[in-house]
């Protein structure tokens, strides 16, 4: 490119933008691990789509839905009531790609039923990359995928909106959901009072007829275009989950009203509402008192969604930075080849090596789930250990790839000042840190032999590598401690950082000798870059993440 000329300077050493690159096909530690966890098949569909995502277009399309932030349009001109969010069409033009590729339905087959084979982690990959376009429209694209699992409870309902899920169309009319080509549903849980504690809901729900009528408040419900809700309230049997529609069965508008939109540090693109429901149609999901056994499923989801998400926002941070260290000189050389820099590189990159194999291992997981037990005793247990470590490693990480810009890191103009503000999120919602925590304490106690199982298997899968023997050790106390809650972050870090050493080994077992020998038998040093790496990892390191 030609540099532009002012009348004063010409614009030299500013790194070209990062786009117009096939996002697959760049990322060796992505390719492999789709392939060492059976998806090997979906290279070709995952270049497709890293090609398309990795273009300037999408990249600009990211920009423009987080500058145009979502509007609530409570009433109309006359005072009637509207309800309704608008999005710039730069949101609507990306949640038309999602859906086409399927990241909203591809792990479940038309009849609502697992996908099988690598859908999950085909999946994961494209959720990987397009989350490192842009985060905030995934959000009901989430929630739709996970959905079915609740829906599953309740057969009538599934059977009858798995035809307009299964389509891989984008419809965004505000109409009722049946007359629909394609659709989105989103979740209600948290109140005013609890979003933990859901059993502290206040919102009622009244037998009318077959169906329900439902009355309170949601004080943070994302996503107010979906066309339908799955809601928590009380019922007569106890907390129940509810199918709420924006229409109700005779085409009137539902009783959903929004307060007013959220102001949120990030996921600007993405609206949050706060609402009230006034006598709303609900249909009973699962069985009355049984609401939190109901949208847990769904919730089991969406936090394996929040890890792939932060595993994208990390692999997007990291490839913007070395990118950018590789156009750019400083003292007469390139970033990337100052020694200090290079370091601070090749740890960042073998914390997303490890990040992207060990997500990838879960979502193995969760196709094999349905036959093997095994498995899902994996799932259920390192689901809530990889949303705490992966989600909540991203800030830190993404300042760190932010600095690697210098300046232009920190202005709005770039995408790591948005995906630093981003970061946190996944790290909150869908169960915060301490809540993850206490669900791998409580998987831990249920399901004891089956724990001990998958603890005596990542010690096998991690023997000879630095630190693992004494990590399972103290792990495997943790848990028994009658005061295991006070160390129930260390053991759950520990866990994870066994697990990802696990699943990295058989990729690249070099790579989690690294890994296990500065992040298990010693600890981590709270910077990146404070590692003694040696010349050779470094470079491979570096090679791996981003071909030069
Ligand atoms: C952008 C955004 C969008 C959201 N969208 C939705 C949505 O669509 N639908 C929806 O239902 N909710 C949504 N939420 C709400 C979110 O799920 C909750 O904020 C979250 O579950 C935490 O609940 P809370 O805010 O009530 O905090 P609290 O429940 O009050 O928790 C506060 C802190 O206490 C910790 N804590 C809780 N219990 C314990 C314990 N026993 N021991 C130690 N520590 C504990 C938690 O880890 C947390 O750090 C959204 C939130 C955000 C930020």
């Amino acid at each position: 490119m030609t540099p532009a000329t002012f009348s004063t300077h010409e614009v030299l050493n500013q790194s070209p933008p990062f786009v117009d690159v096939d996002l697959f096909a760049l990322d060796r530690p992505l390719a492999e691990a789709v392939a060492a966890n059976g998806g090997a098949s979906a290279q070709k569909e995952l270049s497709e789509f890293g090609q398309h995502w990795g273009s300037a277009a999408m990249a600009e399309r990211g920009r423009l839905a987080n500058e145009n932030t979502p509007k609530l349009r409570t009433f109309d001109s006359r005072g009637n009531r509207r309800d309704e969010v608008e999005f710039h069409p730069a949101y609507h033009e990306l949640m038309a790609r999602s859906a086409h590729a399927g990241l909203h339905n591809s792990t479940w087959a038309a009849d609502g039923k697992p996908a099988g084979g690598a859908a999950e982690v085909a999946r994961a990959a494209k959720f990987y990359m397009a989350a490192g376009v842009e985060t905030g429209h995934l959000c009901p694209v989430t929630m739709t995928r996970a959905s079915v699992a609740a829906l599953a409870t309740q057969p009538d309902v599934l059977a009858k909106t798995m035809p307009v899920i299964a389509t891989r169309a984008y419809d965004p009319a505000f109409a009722p959901w049946p007359t629909k080509r394609g659709m989105t549903l989103g979740m209600g849980m948290t109140e005013k009072q609890g979003g933990t504690d859901v059993r502290s809901n206040m919102t009622r729900a009244e037998r009318d007829g077959s169906a329900y009528r439902i009355t309170g408040h949601k004080w943070f419900m994302s996503a107010p275009m979906c066309d339908a809700f799955l809601v928590l309230a009380q019922a007569d049997g106890g907390l129940t989950c509810f199918f709420m529609p924006r229409f109700k069965p005779d085409g009137s508008v539902n009783a959903i009203q929004f307060q007013r939109l959220k102001d949120k540090l990030g996921n600007r693109s993405n609206a949050s509402s706060e609402v009230e429901f006034v006598g709303a149609y609900g249909e009973l999901v699962g069985e009355e008192g049984k609401g939190i056994r109901t949208i847990i499923q769904m919730v089991q989801l969406t936090r394996q969604d929040c890890a792939i998400a932060s595993a994208g926002l990390m692999r997007s941070g990291l490839a913007h930075a070395l990118h950018h260290a590789r156009h750019r000189s400083v003292f007469q050389k390139h970033l990337a080849d100052q020694p200090l820099m290079q370091v601070v590189l090749s740890d960042m990159a073998l914390h997303v090596e490890a990040s992207i194999a060990l997500v990838m291992r879960l979502c193995r997981s969760f196709d094999r789930a349905p036959h093997d037990h095994s498995e899902a005793a994996y799932m259920r247990l390192l689901t809530p250990a990889i949303k705490y470590w992966v989600c909540k490693s991203a800030p830190s990480f993404l300042y760190e790839a932010m600095e690697c810009l210098g300046g232009n890191g920190y202005v709005e103009e770039g995408i790591l000042a948005r995906h630093y503000r981003e970061s946190p999120v996944n790290a909150i919602w869908e169960g915060s840190g301490n809540v993850m925590c206490l669900d791998v304490l409580r998987a831990l106690s249920r399901e004891v032999e089956a724990a001990t199982a998958i603890l005596q298997g990542l010690a096998r899968e991690t023997a000879g590598l630095p630190g693992a023997l004494d990590a399972a050790a103290f792990i495997g106390t943790a848990f028994r401690r009658p005061d295991s809650e006070r160390v129930a972050r260390l053991a759950v870090e520990k866990l994870s950082l066994l697990a990802a050493a696990a699943a990295l080994n058989p990729i690249s077992p070099r790579h989690a000798e690294l890994f296990a020998g500065t992040r298990l038998a010693e600890n981590h040093a709270s910077m990146y870059g404070a590692v003694d790496l040696a010349r050779d990892d470094i470079t491979r390191l570096l090679d791996r993440a981003l071909p030069s």
